[in-house]
């Protein structure tokens, strides 16, 4: 390496000549390399390392063993737990470890898959089942950080599709729907609601009455325009009347109470 620089120092840039003599050069360096890949042929000396390994018999040491599905190693001794809702009765499911990386993901997705369908059914499972849901992300996450599975007395099980790619994922959106779409509809309707609770009428407003009298649906309306028919022209309180030719407005105009009526005067 230290070869190159000389070369690029004497090629100020009258160069290009002059770099033919450093290619001869790398030349040199390469033919250095051939003396570590040499040693790469030494390959056979990693096997050497490799064959302690075989010390991988040795884990059988560590406490507790392999998976308990196919006996591989590193194992996690965690529990997947599930849940079942029986409208009365319900059933509390765990599967305690150790599971190696692969048994224990498969187990998890097996497991959490079924709670998301099982789970709901009765009323306390409504409960119960997203918080097995959750309790099973722990055991999740300890086995995604051990290492591949090896040295079993059978292959590991399949992990197969995560657990959001399951048909049974999607029942984990209705409660999500439900709240997620439910609250709009709730501020929606409030509004219609509010929107269409009659305005309350007050002395000198004119009105048009887009119901007839015995529904009314009285809408304030400008006193210049055609479409006014009627001029609110009293407010009743006790023993009071309005003038002959007078219509009475529903009570539902009067507000706050209920009872107050208007006296609604025709403009024409
Ligand atoms: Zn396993």
């Amino acid at each position: 390496m230290a070869t190159p620089p000389p070369g690029y120092g004497a090629g100020p840039y009258g160069p290009y000549p002059p770099q033919q003599g450093p290619y001869p050069r790398q030349a040199g360096p390469y033919a250095p390399q051939p003396g570590p890949y040499a040693q790469q042929p030494g390959y056979p000396p990693p096997p050497g390392p490799y064959a302690p390994q075989p010390a991988y018999a040795v884990p059988p040491q560590q406490a507790g063993g392999g998976c308990r599905v196919c006996g591989c190693l590193p194992a996690a001794p965690a529990t997947v737990r599930g849940h079942q809702g029986l409208l009365v009765v319900m059933r509390f499911l765990s599967l305690p470890g150790p599971f190696c990386r692969d048994c224990g993901t498969a187990t998890y997705r097996r497991m959490s898959s079924d709670t998301l369908w099982q789970g709901w059914w009765g009323p306390l499972s409504l409960f119960i089942t997203p918080f097995t849901l959750l309790l099973n992300l722990g055991p999740r996450a300890a086995f995604r950080r051990l290492a591949e599975p090896a040295g079993g007395f059978r292959p590991p099980l399949d992990p197969g599709k995560p657990l959001w790619r399951r048909p049974p994922a999607l029942l984990v959106l209705v409660p999500v729907l439900l709240v997620v779409l439910g609250i709009p509809a709730l501020v929606v309707t409030g509004l219609l609601l509010r929107e269409a609770a009659p305005p309350v009428l007050a002395v000198g407003q004119c009105v048009r009455n887009a119901g007839d009298w015995k529904d009314q649906d009285l809408v304030v309306t400008d006193c210049g325009s055609a479409r006014a028919e009627l001029r609110v022209s009293k407010r009743l309180t006790a023993g009071e009347h309005c003038a002959a030719g007078d219509y009475l407005s529903d009570p539902k105009y009067g507000g706050g109470d209920g009872w107050t009526v208007n006296c609604l005067t025709p403009l024409r």
